[in-house]
């Protein structure tokens, strides 16, 4: 049973104190269904412009991406443009110009509609609603949001809140969602009014799940070179969510592990700019990170106190 994925496709201009790039490939779901590809099929959904390479996707389409529900319209391609300084966690966005995106109207197509896993990408709150009215009866829903979305169109939002099984959320975004800084109590803010699972992402320093039995921390891996953090949320979210629709389980072992597989890709994706580092990745690659971060964080409990 197939990915679905519906989000942005666009072109980037990325600048960080390593290096420049212009019109580059990007958006949501681009970098999400080049992670979840990795582990299994992806069906996505998007809008692009005339102006927009699609040779740049047949990575995607070589990975086993269905393009099906890939709308041309007359007009732009969505494009963003974002700046980082040394301190790469905060960025800024130079300029968003949503092009054909402004009129998306998500058609999900009729062999999309039995899709059993949902990642509904950062977009309007009312257009993730429309998405999942077009879905027969998916088994497990995952969203995204950001500030704009929570600052203007907040009703919407909790509805959507109220429909999906995971919110997957940057800290500053769960903690202005739910007006209190304690990342544990958001969580628990969030949980009670839908999602049972939330995953808090805090860039470098990693991700958090709260579910209603347990909290687990993946840490983010010690990078020595870092490049640029573009797409890292989602990319995890593809490594997350392709690692549970592989596994056709969310139980509680899969989801921690599920975890650090999102942990890996998003951080594989930081070693170079933009998609780079996606477009030829190997699983073996993403297991091995994996590996290392068992490493990273395994130690001996001691049998025994050894105190006095
Ligand atoms: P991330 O770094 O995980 O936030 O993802 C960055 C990607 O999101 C870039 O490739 C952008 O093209 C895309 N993006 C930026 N702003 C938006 C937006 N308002 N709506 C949808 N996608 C966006």
């Amino acid at each position: 049973m197939s990915i679905l994925v519906v989000g942005s496709v666009a072109l980037d201009r990325i600048e960080t104190p390593f290096g420049k790039v212009d019109r580059t490939l990007g958006g949501a779901a681009t970098y999400f269904a080049a992670a979840a590809s990795l582990f299994h099929p992806v069906r996505l959904v998007a809008v692009i412009g005339d102006d927009f390479p699609e040779d740049r996707l047949e990575f995607l389409r070589r990975r086993g991406v269905d393009l099906g529900g890939l709308e041309r319209e007359p007009g732009e391609s969505f494009f963003w443009a974002g700046r980082y300084d040394y301190d790469l966690n905060s960025r800024d966005t130079l300029e968003t110009r949503l092009g054909v995106f402004a009129d998306f109207d998500p058609a999900i197509p009729a062999s999309f509609r039995d899709s059993e896993w949902v990642f509904l990408a950062n977009i309007d709150p009312d257009l993730q609603l429309q998405v999942l009215d077009q879905v027969a009866s998916p088994g497990f829903v995952a969203c995204d949001t950001m500030n704009y979305w929570i600052e203007g169109k907040r009703d919407s939002l909790v509805e959507l809140l109220g429909r999906v099984d995971c919110l997957m959320i940057n800290d500053s975004e769960a903690r202005e969602l739910s007006g209190d800084y304690n990342l544990t109590r958001a969580a628990r803010w969030i949980r009670e009014r839908g999602p049972r699972i939330v995953v808090v992402k805090k860039g470098e320093h990693g991700a958090l799940l709260f579910t209603e039995t347990h909290t687990f921390f993946a840490p983010g891996y010690p990078l020595e070179e870092v490049f640029d953090p573009t797409g890292a949320g989602d990319a995890f979210a593809g490594g997350f969510l392709g690692w549970l629709a592989y596994t056709g389980s969310v139980d509680e072992d899969e989801l921690r592990r599920a975890m650090i597989f999102g942990s890996a890709t998003g951080s594989l994706v930081c070693e170079r700019m933009g998609l780079d580092r996606l477009v030829d990745l190997e699983v073996d690659e993403v297991y091995g990170r994996v590996r290392e971060f068992r490493e990273l964080t395994a130690f001996d409990h001691p049998v025994a106190p050894v105190h006095g």
